[in-house]
């Protein structure tokens, strides 16, 4: 039983894995991705729910993320399935509010997928549950086309709200890299630069084949640092800028505070797969991840990776051996991210594996620079 009160609860769900989209990294199977139904049914992902309910005695927000892949694209059926999830898990945390955060990666007819997406803000009304959408964008992509739809399907789902605070509207954008096709950070920026939304980033190390290129963890690494100043100048609702400058208090606590750090932000996600099992994910300076899908070579380590095993690896690493950050990166669960990634480098190596030491780095020199104003 978790003691005391998580003030946002994430529980994620597998309840769509089709998507004809083409992201590199993807960490669906191709046979997932092909399926033209719901991967599961309303009365397994309450099942999963209701199990992992028994571990949780006091939450605030309950975020239910009916994923994974394309939502919208579903039979229309869908509609009535995502309001009987919303309807069963009503009070079963013991929740103060219950949002919905549906996720679309709006490949195919976008029309159609605006269309559902408004009527499922309409059915929404009958809920007593916010619907927010997730659009998980393939940054790999560099059509104007492409980028005007994500636009406008936000535009839309904006407008069909009305009224919308200075934070925009809650829906979020997911940006998944790839290193054999990162873009240009600044063209990039510029394209995504009307959300006033969150912006996550997302990489999926285990799935990266350009991981294996000379250098390729020294261009993650200057990508993310790009991308940082670009996204912290710009004022941008950046959550790689605002949860890296937020681990920063941890930097000079006592490894156990980060170890413990790490399994609490463990413990505020929960994943409940197709069958109705669940487990735990991890919070990380990138988006929220389901390490049983994002790390498939884990043998038995605990969500969070902080067994003493897992800890050492990490730490015995050439790069991260004298980092000053290794505790901020424990606390933020970026070292989750580092030890994928070390899997393709068994003898470790000089480079951050996690591709975020630069952004710790930036965010540090941010920090000196507030300070050393503020005393002059
Ligand atoms: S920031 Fe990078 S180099 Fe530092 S401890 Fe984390 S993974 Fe290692």
């Amino acid at each position: 039983m978790i003691q005391g009160h998580v003030p946002y609860l994430i529980v994620a769900t597998d309840y769509a894995t089709s998507c004809s989209g083409t992201c590199p990294t993807c960490v669906l199977s191709r046979e997932e991705r092909l399926r033209p139904m719901a991967a599961t049914t309303p009365e397994l992902m309450l099942k999963g729910m209701r199990a992992a309910a028994e571990t949780y005695s006091d939450v605030g927000t309950l975020a239910v993320g009916v994923g994974r892949a394309n939502v919208l694209d579903l039979p229309e059926g869908s509609i009535d399935e995502i309001g009987r999830v919303a309807g069963g898990v009503q009070g079963m945390f013991g929740q103060r509010d219950t949002l919905l955060e549906i996720s679309t990666s709006l490949v195919g007819k976008l029309d159609r997928q605006t269309a559902r997406a408004l009527r499922l803000l309409e059915a929404s009304g009958g809920w007593n549950a916010d619907v927010r959408f997730v659009v998980v964008a393939n940054t790999a992509l560099h059509s104007d086309k492409y980028w005007k739809n994500v636009e406008s399907f936000m535009s839309s789902v904006e407008q069909a709200r009305g009224e919308v605070g200075e934070d925009g509207n809650g829906d979020i954008l997911q940006l998944a890299l790839s290193l054999d096709s990162l873009p240009d950070p600044a063209e990039l920026a510029s394209r995504v630069s009307y959300q006033k939304a969150p912006m996550n980033l997302t990489w999926a190390p285990a799935f990266d084949r350009g991981l294996e290129r000379e250098g390729a963890l020294r261009r993650m690494g200057e990508w993310i640092v790009e991308w940082y100043r670009l996204t912290a100048d710009g004022e941008m609702d950046s959550s790689l800028v605002n949860r890296v400058r937020q681990s920063l208090r941890m930097m000079d606590s006592g490894l156990k505070e980060a170890v413990e750090h790490a399994r609490n932000s463990s413990a505020a996600v929960v994943y409940v797969r197709p069958d109705g099992r669940w487990h735990n994910g991890l919070f990380t300076v990138l988006a929220e991840m389901d390490p049983v899908r994002f790390d498939p070579e884990a043998d038995g380590g605990q969500m969070a990776a902080t067994t003493p095993p897992e800890l050492r690896r990490l730490m015995s690493n050439p790069a991260c051996r004298d980092c000053p950050f290794v505790n901020a990166c424990i606390s933020s669960g970026s070292h989750r991210i580092g030890l994928m990634a070390l899997r393709r480098f068994p003898q470790g190596t000089e480079d951050c594996p996690s591709g975020l030491r630069g952004a710790f780095e930036a965010a540090w020199k941010d920090r000196e620079e507030t300070r050393r104003r503020a005393h002059a």
